[in-house]
C-alpha cells in the first residue's frame, strides 16, 4: 500500500482551526466577555417555514408504507430539477435540457469532485484570495497550480492568463472579496477558455445576493459559456441550507462531460435525501420566494451596516454590496494576523485575516453579513470606542 502523497504532504487546514484555536484562548483568559463572532462564513437565521413545512410532509410521506420512498435518482428528482430550470435559468434566457442538471448534497462536494473529470496533469488557475476548497481539491489530485492574485492594484479583478491554464475555479459573487465581475469582465473569461480549449468551474453559491441588474446571474448568460463552463450553486446561503444538504451542479451537454459526471454520480453517489429536495422545492413556491427574498433582504442590509459603520471610522472597505462578504483593509502597520489578534484583544470581535485565503489576502481581514445584526452595530460600537486606528 502507497499513500496519496499528495493530500499526506498537505498542510492541517490552518486558517479556521486556527482562528477557533485564538477565539478559545481568548475566552478562557476573559470567561466573562461575550465575544462577538463577525468571521462566521455560515448563515445564521433559521429555516424558512415554507421550507420547513414542505420537510415535515417529506417526513410524513416517509412514516407510510404507501408513500414510503427509498433511493431516489442518483441525479434528483425530476420536480425539483425542472423548478430549478424554470425560475433561475428560464427567466434569465437560460435555455437547459433537464438531463444538464444534478441534484447534490451541496457545491462543496460537487467542487471536490468534479475534479475527477480531468487528467492529473491539467493545471489548475485559482484566484487568490480564494475559498480553499479549489486549490485543496487541485493539490489533493497532484495539479500545478497557477495563482490569480486579486489586488488593489487591479481592483481585485483577476488579469486574464497569457498562457494556457486547462481548468479555471472562478467564483462570483466572490468570497472572501465579495465583488462581481461584470458581463464584459465575465465574456472575457468565457473566450479564454474557448479559445484554450479550458473548463470553467464557476461557483456561483451566492448568486442570490447580486443586486446589480446588469450583473449576469449564470456564467450561461454568456455566448458560448454552454460549451466550456459547468455551474455550481447551492441553497445553502440562499435557504438556510448549509445544514440540511442541497445544491445543484449544470453540466452540459456541449461540454462533452454530461455523460462522464453522470457515470461518475450513478457509480459514487445515491442521491440527495428527498426531504431535503422537498425542501429545496418549496423554496421555488411563491411563499418559498417571499421568505428567501426576506432571508437575503436581512443579509444585504447587515452588509450596508457594516460597509457604512467601517467606512465611518475610516477603514477602506470593499465588496459587500453584491455579496454578504466585506473585504476590509487592515490599519497601516498591521498584517491580517496581528489585526486579528488586536481586534480580538482590544474589542472582543473576530473576523476571518485575508491571509487564510492566499497571499495576496494578505493585509485584509473579511467580514461576514451573515453575523447577526446586533452583534454587528455593537462591534461598531466597540471599535469606534477603542478608536484601533490610532
Ligand atoms: C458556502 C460556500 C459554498 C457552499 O457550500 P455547500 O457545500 O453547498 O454548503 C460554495 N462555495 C463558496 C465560495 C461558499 O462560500
Amino acid at each position: 500500500m502507497q499513500l496519496n502523497t499528495h493530500l499526506q504532504q498537505m498542510n492541517g487546514s490552518y486558517l479556521f482551526t486556527e482562528i477557533v484555536h485564538r477565539t478559545e484562548v481568548y475566552q478562557a483568559a476573559h470567561p466573562d466577555t461575550r465575544i462577538l463572532r463577525l468571521g462566521v462564513g455560515d448563515v445564521t437565521r433559521p429555516l424558512p417555514q415554507p421550507i420547513v413545512d414542505a420537510m415535515h410532509r417529506a417526513v410524513e410521506e416517509l412514516a407510510h408504507r404507501e408513500t414510503f420512498r427509498g433511493y431516489g435518482l442518483e441525479w434528483g428528482y425530476p420536480w425539483l430539477r425542472q423548478a430549478i430550470i424554470d425560475n433561475d435559468y428560464t427567466p434569465r434566457g437560460v435555455s437547459l435540457d433537464i438531463d444538464e442538471v444534478f441534484i447534490s448534497d451541496g457545491a462543496g462536494s460537487d467542487l471536490g469532485n468534479l475534479s475527477e473529470l480531468f487528467d492529473a496533469h491539467n493545471t489548475v488557475a485559482v484566484l487568490d484570495p480564494a475559498y480553499p476548497a479549489y486549490e485543496d481539491t487541485s493539490l489533493m489530485a497532484g495539479r500545478a497550480i497557477v495563482y490569480l492574485p486579486c489586488t488593489a492594484e487591479n481592483g481585485f479583478v483577476a488579469q486574464l492568463l497569457e498562457t494556457q491554464v486547462d481548468i479555471i475555479y472562478l467564483c462570483y459573487p466572490n468570497n472572501p472579496l465579495g465583488i462581481v465581475l461584470s458581463r464584459e469582465q465575465l465574456k472575457q473569461w468565457v473566450d479564454y477558455a474557448r479559445e484554450h480549449q479550458s473548463i470553467i468551474i464557476y461557483d456561483s453559491a451566492y448568486e442570490a445576493f447580486i443586486t446589480d441588474p446588469t450583473i449576469p446571474h449564470s456564467i450561461y448568460e454568456i455566448d458560448g459559456a454552454k460549451e466550456v463552463a459547468i455551474e455550481v450553486r447551492s441553497f445553502s446561503k440562499t435557504a438556510g441550507f448549509t445544514g440540511v444538504r442541497c445544491g445543484y451542479t449544470v453540466v452540459p451537454k456541449l461540454t462533452g462531460l454530461n455523460a462522464m459526471w453522470l457515470r461518475r454520480q450513478c457509480t459514487k453517489y445515491n442521491g440527495t435525501s428527498y426531504i431535503s429536495q422537498r425542501g429545496a422545492e418549496a423554496s421555488y413556491t411563491p411563499e418559498g420566494k417571499d421568505a428567501l427574498r426576506a432571508n437575503i433582504a436581512y443579509y444585504q442590509q447587515t452588509a450596508q451596516v457594516l460597509l457604512d459603520g467601517l467606512r465611518a471610522l475610516d477603514y477602506e472597505v470593499f465588496g459587500g454590496q453584491n455579496a454578504p462578504y466585506i473585504w476590509c483593509r487592515v490599519p497601516q502597520g498591521y498584517s491580517s494576523w496581528s489585526f486579528f489578534d488586536h481586534l480580538l484583544s482590544t474589542c472582543q470581535i473576530v473576523c476571518t485575516p485575508g491571509a487564510g485565503f492566499g497571499p495576496s489576502g494578505e493585509g485584509y481581514v473579511r467580514f461576514s453579513a451573515f453575523s447577526p445584526r446586533e452583534d454587528c452595530l455593537e462591534a461598531l460600537e466597540r471599535m469606534k470606542t477603542k478608536n484601533l486606528k490610532s
